[in-house]
């Protein structure tokens, strides 16, 4: 545990294990708040390396970096749920690291965390873990077709998952991914997608931000509209299952819990042990925002204000958009009420989040109308 009493005040230093996007808008809410900032990270140009008072260079599980880490920071978080569950255990034995251990390994796992959400009586699309081919068949009797199968670790964005039309198709997609372990989940009809952003303090504290409703394209989030058009009951309920979900897992720290809508009814997707794309919007439309609140947690500060101040929508900038002569940003920056948020990537590819933008209007319906027009004429 770290000797440093709670709360840790501005002059702190706060660690990040890891340097993307989510990284660098820790950073940026932690410094503007008079906190240090080291991030771990291999990457010379990583976006939050470039926000960071130390940029430490180096891999996750690399020694002599973590406990250069534990020794300098009061206390660490991370940005991915990646990075290896050792390495928040080996900062842990001398340092507050939070969310703990613990947690992450669950989450970092599609194939436990969906047996720990079922386990503890949360809904998901029917689900089967595999890791041979005889699994493989026994899942394709339980769950049937149409089917997907997704590799239970390191898979993103859609990365590492095949749509599943036949039990040939399910073996050649298990084939090509290596026979890794796997989930085989049955293809759900989606009415929508909606997602619950929380905050969850040392003492089970929850301050949960308003419903987004998601828009997917590719796999990757392309549009998050807040708030949320579902009726009320649904909402309320996502937010009760979001927050039963961080008591379950004694969470402490910033997480997401994404849910599928179908027949009306939740399933949960997935859990993201950090702040999420779906909860950009709150840099923006809140009182206070996901980093802001993942700073607190992490400081054991009391968390800010999540309330909603205007109706916003986020769209996100892939580096599909990079032409010959770049996005034209003239547009969306002319817009007064249009809000620009740049990662600092240098490399542009199809797929890649450079960056998004935050639209905020009198309802959710004119926010969205607006932002896809700025969005057109970039
Ligand atoms: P994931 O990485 O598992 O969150 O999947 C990315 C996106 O793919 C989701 O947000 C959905 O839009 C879609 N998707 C994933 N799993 C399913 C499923 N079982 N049924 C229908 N759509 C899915």
């Amino acid at each position: 545990m770290s000797s440093k009493p709670l709360p840790l005040l501005p002059g702190a230093m706060l660690g990040m294990l890891g340097g993307g996007q989510l990284g660098r808008m820790f950073t940026i809410a932690a410094r503007t708040m008079g906190y240090r900032v080291m991030v771990l990270d291999p990457d010379p140009g990583s976006p939050a390396g470039q926000m960071a008072d130390v940029h430490l260079q180096a891999g996750y599980a690399d020694a002599a970096a973590l406990s250069r880490m534990a020794a300098d920071c009061a206390a660490v978080t991370t940005e991915f749920e990646n990075v290896p569950a050792e390495s928040l255990i080996a900062l842990g034995k001398t340092c507050r690291v939070r969310p703990g251990a613990d947690a992450v390994a669950i989450v970092q796992d599609r194939g436990r965390e969906k047996s720990w959400l079922a386990r503890h009586g949360f809904v998901t699309a029917p689900f089967a873990r595999v890791g041979s081919e005889d699994e493989l068949d026994a899942a394709l009797t339980d769950i049937g077709t149409p089917a997907l199968l997704k590799v239970a670790r390191l898979g993103y964005d859609g990365k590492g998952q095949a749509r599943i039309r036949t039990p040939a198709d399910a073996h050649a997609a298990f084939r090509e991914f290596g026979g890794q372990p796997c989930v085989l989940e049955s293809f759900v009809t989606l009415d929508c997608e909606v997602s619950v952003v929380l905050a969850r303090s040392d003492t089970g504290e929850c301050a949960l931000f308003p419903v987004a409703e998601n828009r997917h394209a590719g796999g990757i989030l392309d549009v998050s509209i807040v708030p949320a058009r579902v009726d009320d009951a649904l909402a309320r309920q996502a937010c009760d299952t979001a927050r039963a979900v961080a008591d379950a897992l004694g969470y402490v720290g910033v997480m997401a819990v994404e849910f599928f809508v179908a027949n009306g009814r939740l399933m949960v997707n997935e859990i993201a042990p950090r702040p999420h794309n779906s909860g950009h919007y709150t840099l923006d439309a809140c009182v206070t925002d996901q980093f802001e609140q993942q700073v607190r947690a992490l400081a054991g500060l009391p968390l800010g204000d999540p309330r909603l101040l205007s109706p916003v929508v986020m769209i996100n900038i892939l580096g599909d958009r990079w032409h010959d002569d770049g996005p034209h940003w003239g547009t969306l920056l002319a817009h007064p009420n249009a809000k620009l948020h740049l990662y600092g990537k240098e490399t542009a590819r199809p797929g890649r989040k450079m960056g998004h933008f935050n639209v905020l209007d009198a309802d959710a319906g004119a926010a969205l109308a607006l932002a896809e027009t700025l969005r057109d004429a970039l």
